[in-house]
């Protein structure tokens, strides 16, 4: 089935190719797969969200301002247009779909009769920039980015004036509070815990029109209380970047997007593999029966790739 527009049900098999930087990365991957593509025609594609639960994957394409939606049953269709321009986006602890909106600058929880639910689009009386990508912890606190991407033009959202430090947050959905948790990044962007939940990484992938920002992922210690970040340090330096989003697999390894397509690292900061993938990769997630199949956003289009590994699943 095509979607109305440009973004459209492929079925196209690239042949498996990567480079393994330590020999156990083989073992990562299966050999008698390919690389599929699965919809075209997208603009920017971001934020990939799997329900098990209907066997689908959601992602957004952010400059066409919908939700795509693609199963194995169905192919592609638009799941919500327009998407308030949607990035990134994440499952809470109750399955409900929480996305992140360049649009309305806001945080947002989709309820199960489809009303959409306003979880954060102001701190310390000012209006958020452009949240970008999300993660639910097992305690049911939201913890997202917030550059300015969004808001610095008119493509990927509405261009306005900032009017905060690009900050990461912590969100307490049971009352909307916001909490700083930290404030030196340029701009962060992608966001994911480690899966025993006691590290956080976030990306730093520098402020729209500087090219002068060190881009790299930074890892931070949670609090016993797993309400804050401490001993923040440079992770791993993903190159050719940036580091957009991420996911762990359940040994805690970094599955990350890459200008060439998908880097594994290993929890010790260090590289263990690349994917190629024909185009650049803007975030990814593990899907699929046994969450053994990656999703990958890049560009134009959603691919997937069958793993010998499956992703973390939640504490
Ligand atoms: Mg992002």
């Amino acid at each position: 089935m095509n979607v109305p527009g440009t973004a459209q049900s492929v079925s196209e098999r690239f042949e498996l190719r990567f480079k393994a930087e330590r020999p156990h990365f083989t073992r990562y991957l299966l050999h008698n797969t390919s690389l599929e593509r699965l919809v075209s025609g997208c603009r920017w594609t971001e934020g990939p969200v799997w329900f098990g639960d209907s066997a689908c994957v959601l992602f957004s394409d952010i400059p066409g301002n919908r939700i795509v939606r693609w199963s194995e049953a169905e192919g592609a269709s638009i799941y919500r247009h327009p998407s308030d321009f949607a990035n990134g986006g994440t499952r809470d602890r109750e399955g409900r779909l929480v996305s992140c909106l360049h649009g309305t600058r806001a945080v947002v929880r989709t309820e199960y009769d489809g009303t959409v639910t306003l979880l954060a689009d102001r701190y310390s009386g000012k209006q958020l920039n452009s949240p970008n990508d999300v993660v639910v912890k097992s305690d049911g606190s939201i913890w997202f980015t917030d550059p300015h991407y969004g808001i610095m033009s008119d493509y990927e959202g509405y261009r306005a004036e900032q009017e905060l430090p690009c900050n990461v947050y912590r969100c307490d959905p049971s009352d909307g509070t916001l909490t700083l948790v930290a404030d030196t990044f340029a701009c962060p962007n992608g966001i994911a815990f480690s899966p025993d939940e006691k590290r956080l990484y976030v990306s730093e992938t520098g402020a729209m029109f500087d090219e002068s920002t060190t881009r790299h992922i930074r890892v931070f210690d949670v609090s016993a209380d797993g309400r804050a970040l401490r001993n923040e340090r440079v992770f791993h330096t993903v190159s050719p970047g940036p580091a957009d989003g991420f996911r762990c697999d359940e040994d805690g390894n970094i599955w990350s997007s890459a200008a060439d397509g998908v880097h594994c690292i290993s929890p010790d900061g260090e590289l263990l593999g690349t994917v190629f993938v024909p185009e650049l990769v803007a975030n990814l997630t593990f899907g699929g029966r046994a969450l053994n199949r990656l999703f990958i956003c890049g560009t134009s289009s959603l691919y997937s790739l069958f793993l010998n590994r499956r992703g973390a699943r939640r504490p």
